[in-house]
């Protein structure tokens, strides 16, 4: 299954050349192009699906199990201080390519990437009222 206007779908093709890191039979991971870090990669199913929940839970584990593999030697090959797994889901969220990936970026002490800012809820029970509604959703209640 892939998407002819998809890109990440013509590098699994081999129509679009990638500098690839690690693949199985259902996962590929190659260099992320415009890499925040330098090893920055990218894991993606070789199908095409959108994202997080397009995605058959199999074939997330299978991502996340090539992420913890692959971003294991990115860690020891580039020497770096950490790792930050990100998955943009949506347009609203940074999504630019409609084929479900998962970033790693290896992080470096001192590399002056700044985290998310922070929040705040106005009072404890509107966090409980949210959490409370999250819930219900999750199991279906209205
Ligand atoms: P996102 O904003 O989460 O959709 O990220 C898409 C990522 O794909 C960006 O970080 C791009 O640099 C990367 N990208 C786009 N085209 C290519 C390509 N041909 N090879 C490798 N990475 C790519
Ligand atoms: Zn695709």
């Amino acid at each position: 299954m892939n998407d002819q206007d998809c890109i990440f779908c013509k590098i699994v093709a081999g129509d679009i050349p990638c500098f690839k890191i690690y693949e199985t039979d259902h996962i590929l991971s190659f260099l992320d192009i415009g890499p925040v870090n330098k090893g920055h990669a990218l894991v993606i199913p070789k199908a095409h699906y959108k994202n997080i929940w397009d995605l058959p839970s199999d074939l997330g584990k299978e991502i996340l199990s090539a992420a913890q593999i692959a971003g294991d030697a990115i860690v020891k090959t580039t020497g770096a201080d950490g790792l930050n797994l990100i998955m943009n889901n949506h347009k609203a969220a940074g999504q630019l390519v409609f084929h479900a990936h998962l970033h790693l970026i290896p992080r470096f002490e001192e590399d002056g990437l700044k985290h998310w800012g922070q929040n705040e809820y106005d009072s404890m029970d509107e966090a409980l009222a949210l959490a409370q509604k999250i819930d219900k959703m999750i199991k279906g209640i209205d």
